[in-house]
């Protein structure tokens, strides 16, 4: 494969926009799509071309990389007959799917690229849209190790860590296990901030002792002086939670696995995206006791 120097990016969203706007300031040729085309405005005034479809993206681009909302979202990308990717693209490329979403879409997405002689990743992210922001996101990835291997260097401009771990969809599996701890410390980072308020404690002081020892977890270093601030922005949306662990529990019933921690982490999301926070960020679960 040529040196990469084109990128497309698809899904100009929290993290999509971060990072595009990052690949770009490193140098890269930015070819933008979003279902919401102002979202791009910015980057188009500093260089960045907007092209009407995915297909076009892909069409024009050495590496095309997606970062939509949800599985459903990423299936219209790929496979949508007019607008697709897999309309415009050609032999050699590259695709990665940074969107968190299913093991089986990220095997179709695969199969369907390998008839074409594209290369694939699924490469989720976990490290939120400050990790997107200052290039400290950790990258898991399944598919073709060979088009690892190509974009390493390109995952180091925007990760602290990336790693291969096996076939289609293994890289899912892995932002799978991730996301079940996600919903662990989010409920204790909340549940031990509602038992601290209730017991009269000086809060601030709480987490910056608590980070000292061993409650320490990356939810409560990152949303907890968020919720200090009452910023409930997201970050991470509600929504988007809810999605992870749906996803996570039905990949958990296919191996016969019986994890009750994770639905109690869902119910609560749902409880909390029914009580009308779904686009709030993560951290808004507090709410459902400082209501
Ligand atoms: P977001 O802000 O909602 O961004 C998603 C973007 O994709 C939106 O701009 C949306 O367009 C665009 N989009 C959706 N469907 C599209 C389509 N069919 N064609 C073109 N564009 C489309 O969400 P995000 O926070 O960036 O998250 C993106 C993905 O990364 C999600 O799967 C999420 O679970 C995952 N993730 C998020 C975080 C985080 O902390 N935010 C961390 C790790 C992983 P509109 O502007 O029209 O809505």
């Amino acid at each position: 494969m040529t040196e990469i120097k084109k990128i497309g990016f698809i899904g100009l969203g929290v993290m999509g926009h971060a990072i595009s706007a990052n690949l770009m300031a490193d140098g890269y040729e930015l070819y933008v799509y979003n279902r919401t085309a102002s979202k791009a405005d910015d980057l188009v005034a500093n260089g960045a071309s907007y092209l009407p479809t995915p297909g076009q993206v892909a069409a024009a681009s050495d590496l095309v990389v997606t970062m939509v909302g949800y599985p459903s979202d990423v299936e219209d990308v790929y496979f949508n007959d007019a607008t697709g990717i897999f309309s415009g693209i050609s032999a050699q490329k590259i695709v990665i799917d940074m969107t968190t979403s299913t093991p089986t879409l990220a095997k179709k997405i695969a199969e369907k690229a390998g008839e074409l002689d594209v290369l694939t990743l699924d490469a989720p992210v976990s490290g939120g849209d400050i990790g997107a922001k200052n290039r400290t996101l950790t990258i898991m990835a399944g598919g073709d190790r060979s088009a690892f291997e190509e974009v390493t260097e390109i995952f180091g401009k925007i990760a602290k860590k990336a790693r291969y771990f096996g076939p289609a969809g293994s890289g899912q599996h892995v932002k799978m296990a991730n996301q079940i701890g996600i919903a662990g410390t989010m409920t204790a980072m909340s549940e031990l901030l509602v038992y601290a308020k209730a017991a009269g404690l000086d809060l601030p002081a709480v987490i910056d002792t608590l980070l000292a020892g061993g409650a320490n977890t990356w939810s409560l270093a990152n949303y907890g002086p968020r919720i200090l601030k009452d910023d409930y922005s997201p970050g991470f949306f509600v929504k988007h939670f809810v999605k992870d662990l749906k996803i996570a529990l039905d990949e958990s019933a296919k191996m016969g696995l019986d994890l009750p921690a994770t639905q109690g982490a869902l119910a609560l999301y749902e409880k909390l995206a029914d009580k009308g926070y779904h686009d709030a960020g993560t951290q808004a679960l507090i709410k459902l006791w400082w209501a």
